[in-house]
């Protein structure tokens, strides 16, 4: 199958309608129609949509560890959002979370957004974390944290196909969209079909329309249906729910990725206090789960040790799974970091840019150019004279050659981030080790290396490469691949880079004026000693990249010699494909069983689901770029422990799945 290249989606174009009014309201040029009522917009959303899905009562009443989801077709402005938000926040009992997911092919680009809310002056604190967090036009799912209860899940594409995508279940819909006879492509049988398959038991809809196709498509979905007294001068709309949605099929073709069913998640263990499992704790402690972290080497003592790390990714010239995944981690990470570091303490958005200094980078950066057109504000492509303006390198310092810039990435300081999410409230580090693991008739105990045993309900392995030395995880395949980093002081007066440069290795803006660089990549070597001759290395490879820098730098005196030179060498834990692994750990003697007559027909798919080690997760294999994927990883295992909807779209979801190699090998016998 051949993906769709990256593309932004086309933003919505607006007129402003004014009329009596204080503020114009948002009209839509496309579909001639608006986006709310002229006369009172929030009165008609909580008609239609809060009060037709008992939203108060139900909000009450909320008890569930779980949150309580809404789904909506069409976010436009958001303003159905915000006032479910809202309701929430006057309701629901200390405690309760809700999770808001929507669906919107034409996002409103961020002034037009910031302009269509200014006319809720109630509303102002709410949408200015909406604006502030507002992503790019980019397909795919966007997680924003509206505050400490409530989460919002913006799936930028069609409806019909984000809910076909949407792992996660929703208790009451807001089918909302311009209306049927303007935008018939929205209300197509397709969309019912998808919002009864991701529909809990019982779940509830309301919608504006009465239109017959609405009728037709909801009930032949399998949603009961009520006329109830419309909005102002609109007599009727429909509410109603669905009783019994159908059985989920999403995974006929591939049922080893089923996911397991949810299980309490009260105490969790999380194993490896790096990146990963720090990202992870951090997730699921939010979420009021008790986290025990558990690491004998202490905080970050691994890979994710580094003073300073490069926030980024490098994308394939051709769109594939790997690249949508990591640019979602990147975008995902940029979030993730300005909202639980808004002083940029940990971390800072200097921009990254990845030189094209051999003709085969500048090839294959010219080919991903033309493959994805992505906003500028995301990656540009730049000759060498603004990209050297960019680093802050120019004249005889500069690099010879263009490149790609990333604005929006950075770097980060990974040892004092894990620090910080460690000290999360709820999460009780402890430097021990785990001797053995065993599964119970609930959950799972832990024999520890200091004598004591713990008994949790689920278990996250975040131990990088020491992740499948557990009897239910040795059927992972984990390579170690060597990294070291050089760090230089600077000499008063030194110059440096103001953006994170990137060729065969990298080189961020200086921190307290030492510059840190490398890193040397050496697979199949497991040692962590610092080596001379890395140093060597780090130093040959940053005069091959920029010659002229390093000649300025040895004229103000820095000591550019390998033997006197700091750093750290780490290793990483990698995949055979390069991608993490997150996800629930398979039962591979059970995959074996189950899915042996793969081998001799790959056509015959048994029924069977993926039999999985109940509540038994991992996240590894993060490779160098821990920081574009764990905090995404760390997200999605929360949402899969605690039952709520996932952060990505359901064929990354699976790309993750650290049985994908189980499976590929079992169908090639
Ligand atoms: N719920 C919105 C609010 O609270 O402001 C108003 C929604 S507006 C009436 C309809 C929205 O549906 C628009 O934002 C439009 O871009 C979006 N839309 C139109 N066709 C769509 C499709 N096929 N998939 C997803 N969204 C679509």
């Amino acid at each position: 199958m051949t993906l769709p290249p990256l593309r932004p989606l086309t933003q919505a174009s607006l007129d402003w309608r004014a009329d009596d009014t204080l503020t114009a309201a948002p009209h839509s040029t496309r579909f001639d129609d608006v986006y709310f009522s002229r006369h009172d917009g929030r009165a008609e959303t909580e008609h239609v949509f809060i009060a037709a899905n008992d939203l108060p009562r139900r909000f009450r009443e909320w008890r569930e560890p779980r949150p309580f989801v809404i789904g909506e077709t069409g976010f436009g402005t958001g303003l159905n959002m915000l006032c479910a938000w809202a309701c929430f926040r006057a309701q629901a009992p200390a405690g309760a979370r809700l999770h808001l997911v929507s669906t919107e092919l034409f996002p409103l680009r961020r002034d037009d957004l910031a302009r269509a809310l200014a006319a809720w002056p109630e509303f102002a604190e709410p949408a200015a974390r909406l604006v502030d967090q507002w992503p790019e036009p980019l397909p795919g799912v966007h997680r924003l944290w509206l505050d400490e209860r409530v989460t919002l899940d913006l799936h930028f594409g069609d409806s019909a196909e984000g809910l076909w995508q949407l792992e996660g279940r929703v208790d009451a819909w807001f089918l909302d969209g311009f209306a049927p006879a303007k935008n018939p492509e929205m209300w197509h049988p397709a969309l019912f079909e998808a919002m009864a398959a991701r529909s809990r038991p019982g779940a509830s809809f309301a919608t504006f329309t009465c239109a017959g196709v609405v009728k037709r498509g909801l009930r032949a979905a399998g949603f009961a249906w009520r006329k109830v007294p419309g909005f102002g001068r609109k007599r009727e709309m429909l509410a109603g729910e669905i009783a019994t949605p159908p059985r989920d099929d999403a995974r006929r073709g591939t049922p080893w990725f089923t996911p397991p069913p949810a299980r309490p998640a009260r105490h969790v263990v999380v194993v490896g206090a790096g990146l990963a499992g720090t990202t992870v704790a951090e997730a699921l402690a939010r979420r009021g789960v008790a986290v025990t972290l558990l690491d004998p080497a202490g905080i970050a003592a691994g890979a994710s040790g580094n003073r300073q790390g490069a926030l980024y990714v490098k994308l394939a010239a051709e769109t594939n799974d790997q690249s949508r995944f990591y640019l979602a981690g990147l975008l995902h990470s940029r979030r993730f970091l300005a909202h639980r570091d808004p002083n940029r303490a940990l971390w800072q958005p200097s921009g990254v840019v990845q030189l094209a200094n051999t003709e085969r980078e500048a090839r294959r950066q010219a080919r991903f150019l033309d493959n994805h057109p992505l906003p500028d504000s995301v990656v540009a492509g730049l000759d060498a004279e603004p990209l050297a303006r960019r680093c802050g390198l120019t004249g005889d310092l500069a690099p010879d050659c263009g490149g790609l810039d990333y604005p929006a990435a950075g770097w980060v300081r990974p040892k004092a981030l894990c620090a910080r999410l460690a000290t999360t409230p709820g999460i009780d580090y402890r430097p021990t080790a785990v001797a053995a693991l065993a599964p119970t008739d609930e959950g799972w105990r832990l024999d520890l290396t200091d004598g004591d045993a713990l008994v949790v309900d689920q278990v996250v392995l975040a131990n990088a490469r020491a992740a499948n030395r557990f009897a239910q995880s040795a059927a992972l395949p984990l390579q170690a691949i060597r990294g070291q980093v050089s760090e230089l002081r600077l000499p008063a007066g030194a110059p440096a880079p103001t953006r994170v440069i990137c060729a065969g290795g990298y080189l961020p803006p200086p921190l307290d004026g030492v510059l840190t660089f490398g890193a040397t990549f050496a697979p199949h070597d497991d040692s962590d000693e610092p080596r001379e001759a890395d140093h060597a290395a780090n130093l040959a490879e940053l005069e091959a990249t920029l010659p002229g820098y390093v000649a300025a730098l040895r004229a103000t005196g820095a000591e550019l010699d390998a033997s006197r030179l700091a750093g750290r060498a780490a290793v990483r834990a990698a995949s055979p494909d390069k991608t993490p692994y997150a996800g629930p750990l398979p039962d591979a003697e059970a995959w074996r069983r189950d899915y042996a007559g793969l081998a001799k027909d790959a056509k015959r798919i048994p029924e069977t689901p993926g039999r999985h080690h109940p509540g038994l997760w991992i996240s590894a294999a993060h490779g160098s770029r821990g920081l574009a994927s764990a905090p995404l990883c760390a997200e999605l295992l929360a949402s899969m422990l605690c039952d709520e909807p996932l952060p990505l779209p359901r064929d990354l979801v699976d790309h993750l799945h650290p049985g994908r190699r189980l499976i590929r090998e079992l169908i090639r016998g």
